[in-house]
């Protein structure tokens, strides 16, 4: 069983931010910026290229809520949300989550670049992505 299944069976402690019948909310141990907290669906689905339409949505609505209760209680000027999918973009669990990250300001402790890119054929790029 994955980790985040045994904290969802309440095998491991973990701090509850959210429960509803579908999804989980809990503090992340690791705290990049104060107020952290992943959102993650009951159901085990390793990430969203593998989940349902409902799971994805029940917690998409989910990220929605905490991500306006946890930005005004924290008193935070933003938040990041952030899913990682797969090992080469960062997943470490596999189980399908959302980071909620508050934003205090640009000194903070996250730092998400967007690297100086290549040019790139818009039309060629247009196709791949569509499947064509
Ligand atoms: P990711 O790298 O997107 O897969 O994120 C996994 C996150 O889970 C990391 O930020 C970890 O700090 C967090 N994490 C791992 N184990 C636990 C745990 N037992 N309780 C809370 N958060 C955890
Ligand atoms: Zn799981």
């Amino acid at each position: 069983m994955c980790i985040f299944c045994k904290i969802i069976n309440h095998e491991i402690p973990s701090s509850v931010v959210y429960e509803d019948e579908n999804t989980l909310a809990i503090l992340d141990i690791s705290q990049v910026t104060k107020g952290h907290t992943l959102v993650m669906p009951k159901k085990h689905v390793a990430n969203i290229l593998e989940a349902d339409p409902e799971t994805v949505a029940q917690c998409a609505e989910t990220v929605r809520k905490l991500a306006i209760q946890i930005t005004a209680n924290t008193n935070a000027s933003g938040c990041n949300i952030l899913n990682n999918t797969h090992e080469s973009a960062g997943q470490t669990v596999d189980h399908l989550h959302f980071h909620i990250i508050p934003r205090y300001d640009e000194n903070d402790a996250i730092v998400i670049a967007f690297n100086e890119s290549k040019p790139q054929d818009l039309g060629e790029v247009l196709k791949t992505v569509r499947g064509e």
